[in-house]
């Protein structure tokens, strides 16, 4: 081992930041946040580092560098871009015993600086010994997503029932299945919103009851959005971490999957088995047999859980039976594909609203607002179109809506095959079928559609040459 790791208690203890530029300032924030007493020495300082002495933060030693700065400190940080004069702190530094670091120079630093992971009290350090400071970055990156933001509470409130915990649960075996539960169940799910006293009273419930309560299972509603992978919350990336089994829908890719846990068992729930699909009724069973046998059940649905995901239902039937049950919103396709178009919803000169609607089941276009459904100022953007594009076509037109509105066909948005068609009200069935647009495909109607032709940015584009360009120049100019 290289470097011996530690973490220091700073609180009141004199430190010396030699510099006073940018550098400089970020170590003095930094330990400023654990309460030690800094003293920064340089000729000049920066804005925020002159600020900090103008609020009594810090006290300025004004000038060069000389090695009575050092007296009286437990710890120094050389950060000035001149490296003789770093050499010189750390030279004085070690004549006086004084623990020092400088910037960027593992040679010349007696400590090092690590990358942190801050769930205080929980703090994760990482080092390479300086050795690879962008690999220490990436193992980082990866430790911020992975560990919740709610973790910093969670060990606030282990650590004030720790004597409880450790009474009520005498049993080493019987303490480390309680942590395990407490780590990653109910408590760890309430914290995360923002519930701190149903959290606590969920914690002493179990501590009073035998193991038993700490299996119960529980379902979460996780939105995977609308398909590449990198769409997906951070939120919905530990739900998939947790998870003791997955019932995922068809529009869920592989690649999402695949950043479940290992071992989660996967059941397809949008499958049509044997040409059906798995009714709606034996999704609820399933969830409901997984719960109650303890399982951790996360129900993975495209875009976002409550926008034509039937998340309402299932939420609904999981708190008749009383199982505990969160949601974790998604992307909703309408959206990404926006985004994805290059398809600005709104826009001051050309839309102020946004209708999200379904043309599937018989009446649902029958029953929308014939005002709204037909305003010129309106972005309509339509879940499950494509099959009844005909009809939704016709009502757009005899509510009103030009036969020149601009619309998009945005076929398996996000994805590495995203087909975005461009063209008119009046032709979208022709274009519909002529270029054989299967689901899942989204249709945005409305002057922002007219977008797209211009500010794809992603996938392959099937634009009417002459016509779209033509709106598009009409619309955007
Ligand atoms: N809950 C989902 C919608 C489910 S309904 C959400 O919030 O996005 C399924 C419909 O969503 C599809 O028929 C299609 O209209 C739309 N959709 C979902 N993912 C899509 C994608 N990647 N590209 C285009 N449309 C998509």
């Amino acid at each position: 081992m290289k470097l011996y790791p530690l973490f220091a208690d700073l609180a009141g203890l004199p430190v010396l930041v030699v510099g006073g530029g940018s550098v400089a300032r970020r170590k003095t924030e930094a330990l400023l946040g654990a309460h030690a007493q800094v003293t920064v020495g340089a000729p000049q300082l920066d804005e925020g580092l002159a600020r900090l002495v103008e609020e009594e933060r810090i006290t300025w030693q004004r000038g060069e560098f000389a090695p009575a700065w050092l007296d009286g400190m437990w710890l120094a940080i050389a950060a000035t871009d001149d490296r003789s004069t770093n050499a010189a702190v750390a030279a004085a530094a070690n004549e006086r015993r004084v623990l020092v670091n400088v910037v960027d120079d593992a040679e010349l630093s007696r400590f090092h600086v690590p990358a942190v992971v801050d769930r205080s009290p929980l703090m994760v350090a990482i080092s390479t010994a300086g050795a690879a400071p962008a690999l220490a970055r990436r193992v980082r990156e990866t430790l911020e997503q992975v560990l919740d933001h709610a973790l910093g509470s969670l060990v606030v409130m282990a650590q004030r029932h720790r004597r409880r915990i450790v009474r009520r649960r005498a049993d080493l075996a019987d303490r480390r299945t309680f942590y395990d539960w407490l780590h990653d169940g109910p408590v760890l799910s309430l914290l995360r919103r923002a519930q701190p006293q149903q959290a606590e009273r969920v914690l002493l419930d179990a501590l009073r009851d035998d193991q038993s309560e700490t299996r119960t299972g529980s379902v979460t509603l996780v939105g995977a959005g609308p398909g590449h992978p990198g769409l997906l919350t951070l939120q919905a990336l530990r739900a998939l971490n947790e998870a003791d089994v997955i019932l995922h829908d068809q529009l869920v890719g592989a690649e999402i999957l695949s950043m479940a846990r290992r071992d989660a068992e996967r059941i397809d729930v949008g499958k049509r088995c044997g040409g059906r699909h798995v009714p709606q009724e034996q999704i609820h069973r399933l969830m409901l047999a997984h719960a109650r046998e303890g399982r951790r059940v996360v129900r993975l649905k495209g875009g976002d859980p409550f926008v034509f995901g039937r998340g309402g239902e299932e939420l609904a039937f999981l708190r008749r039976h009383g199982i505990a049950c969160d949601v974790v919103p998604g992307i909703t396709a309408a959206v990404a594909c926006a985004a994805f178009a290059g398809i600005p919803l709104t826009h001051r000169d050309h839309a102020q609203s946004i209708c999200l609607l379904t043309a599937h089941g018989k009446d649902a276009t029958d029953t929308l607002d014939a005002v709204m459904f037909g305003h010129a100022r309106q972005t309509l953007a339509v879940y499950m179109g494509v099959e009844r594009v005909d009809s939704l076509t016709a009502q757009l037109l005899a509510h009103g809506r030009a036969a020149d509105t601009p619309v998009a066909i945005i076929e398996n948005g996000t994805l590495p095959q995203q087909r975005v068609i461009t063209g008119t009200l009046g032709e979208l069935p022709r274009l519909s079928r002529q270029h054989g647009v299967t689901t899942p495909a989204l249709l945005i109607i409305g002057k922002v559609a007219a977008f797209a032709v211009e500010h794809a940015p992603f996938g392959e584009q099937l634009a009417e040459p002459e016509r779209s360009l033509v709106f598009a120049q009409a619309e955007v100019a």
